[in-house]
């Protein structure tokens, strides 16, 4: 038995994903093998987390208010996409095929895991409407699953009021995958194939 200190340590390291005990363990090891390094995380993640706040327009990660990308006047501004997570946004960044406005959902409505329509700041989509009507085409980049089928049905009658067109990358997109997971080539041509919804 460890001291309460390195085994809270080990307990806290298994919040991360796919981090298991063993795993937990083999990181506090390497960390206290390390002084330095395992300071610098340290003040890594006190920084990050006293800094790092949802974007208000788009709700992405940011320090910014608000973030970088909502203030690059080189994007066009009436392109929106809604997404799950701030992964889907970085991956959609990087494949270059997309220069519009971004809105991250953070989670699928889920009954099952008391998943409701708060948690997805679906407050905070309507007011980007209602504030402007710069936005002409709206794309919806969710997972073809359950919850992203009613995450869908949810986004459509929330923007339906703001006769806005609204579009889903294409059903090539893998059954059940995530954008995250996609390859630069699947993803430019889900969006290259957008269909009408
Ligand atoms: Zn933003």
């Amino acid at each position: 038995m460890n001291d309460p200190i390195i085994e809270k340590l080990i307990a806290e390291l298994q919040l991360l994903p796919s981090v298991g005990e063993r795993s937990a363990r083999r990181m506090a090891m390497r960390l206290f093998a390390n002084p330095e390094s395992g300071q610098r995380l340290a003040g890594s993640m006190t920084e990050a987390m006293q800094k790092v706040i949802k974007c208000p327009k788009c709700r992405n990660y940011t320090v910014q208010t608000p973030c970088l990308l909502c203030q690059d006047s080189k994007r066009l501004s009436n392109n929106l996409c809604i997404i799950t997570t701030p992964q889907d946004l970085h991956t959609i960044e990087i494949s270059g095929a997309y220069n519009g406005q971004y809105f991250v959902l953070h989670h699928l409505l889920s009954p099952i895991e008391n998943i409701g329509i708060s948690d997805l700041g679906i407050n905070q989509l309507k007011s980007l409407f209602s504030q402007s009507n710069e936005i002409s085409e709206v794309i919806l980049a969710l997972p073809y699953t359950v919850e992203g089928e009613i995450t869908a049905s949810l986004i459509i009658s929330t923007i339906e009021p703001f006769e806005v067109p609204i579009t889903r990358l294409s059903q090539g997109m893998p059954a059940g995958s995530d954008i995250a997971g996609m390859d630069n080539l699947t993803l430019n041509h889900a969006l290259s194939q957008r269909t009408s919804v």
